[in-house]
């Protein structure tokens, strides 16, 4: 089959074998799949991972044990637990120790026509949702990961540092809680997008001002968690959605001396996600910025990576 092989480079290749499904999987047809910045971080070694990366899917299923299932269009969730761990037994699949993640570690990602995932890691989609707006299911499930982990009230002061694509999903699911919210970055075009629907933002973050009851990083920089670090309120909570392939030390003395809780945060829940995105609380099409086609991915991962651009998706055709 076609698919983007990232083995200390990313290429496109034609003779890729297609993935046999295990007992418990699914044989899924790719029909869209996003660009993540995990994808860009993957290609500068961001987790070792050699295979084919992505993970942001719509696609429908082709072979599977569970018959009905068949010709259905699923998302799915990316971790793949062992079933059997501590972790696995008390609802914390995403944290198995032996898990692999699609397109992330030891599972080949969906920059592919086929992928196999477990059968109970599928959600079927209403046929509401076309493709260019499935693929934002999982990112979108990220963003809902942080209303899961902190009670954020509608008195709170909560800002959000990025202006990327990880950014305008959390600020769009944090105005839902009716929050203070501002959300600061660098890019006036990206922040275009979260004006439009009514939410504040801005450019000049003044660095020394501790005011914010929350605050959620998600710069993709560690830079960004410094800044962040440096405008939480003493007893407030930081939330970080970054993950880099670069290294860097942090002076943690702050967070001692304010008794600051940091909070990481990763993968969420799909079912909030696919609701907000069928009753359209959600703005996903001025996050898109352009498609390709999979023969075109290497292309398609440099635009991606230029600044100013959101959502590259890609299509088999
Ligand atoms: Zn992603
Ligand atoms: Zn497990």
């Amino acid at each position: 089959m076609r698919a983007l092989v990232f083995d200390n480079d990313l290429s496109y290749r034609t003779d890729y074998p297609v993935p046999i499904p295990a007992e418990d999987e699914a044989l899924i047809r790719v029909t869209a799949v996003g660009i993540c910045n995990t994808d860009l971080e993957i290609t500068k070694g961001y987790m070792g991972f050699n295979g084919v990366p992505g993970h942001e899917f719509v696609g429908i299923v082709e072979e599977c044990k569970k018959k009905d299932l068949e010709g259905t269009r699923v998302v799915g969730e990316i971790n793949i637990g062992c079933g059997r761990c501590r972790y696995c037994r008390n609802s914390m699949r995403n944290h198995c120790t032996n898990r692999s993640v699609l397109g992330i570690l030891n599972k080949d990602g969906a920059f592919a026509e086929y992928i196999t995932l477990p059968v109970r890691n599928l959600h079927i989609l209403p046929d509401s949702i076309p493709d260019e707006k499935a693929v934002f299911v999982e990112p979108l499930a990220a963003a809902f990961e942080i209303t899961e982990q902190v009670d954020i009230k509608d008195s709170d002061m909560v800002c959000i540092l990025g202006d990327g694509k990880l950014a305008l999903l959390a600020a769009q699911v944090l105005a839902l809680t009716g929050c203070k919210l501002i959300v600061f970055g660098k890019h006036k075009n990206k922040l275009s997008v979260l004006k439009n629907l009514g939410i504040e933002t801005g450019i000049d973050l003044s660095p020394d001002e501790r005011r914010f009851d929350i605050v959620i990083d998600c710069t993709g920089s560690l830079s960004g968690i410094v800044s962040a670090l440096n405008i939480v309120r003493p007893r407030g909570t930081l939330i970080i959605k970054t993950t880099t392939a670069g290294r860097s030390k942090i002076d943690l003395n702050s967070v001692v001396i304010n008794e600051i809780t940091i909070t990481g945060s990763r993968c969420g829940p799909f079912e909030p996600a696919i609701k907000s995105i069928e009753s359209k609380t959600v703005d996903l099409t001025s996050l898109i910025s352009d498609s390709f086609p999979l023969k075109d991915g290497i292309e398609a991962f440099k635009y991606a990576s230029k600044p100013g651009v959101l959502k590259i998706i890609l299509t088999p055709n």
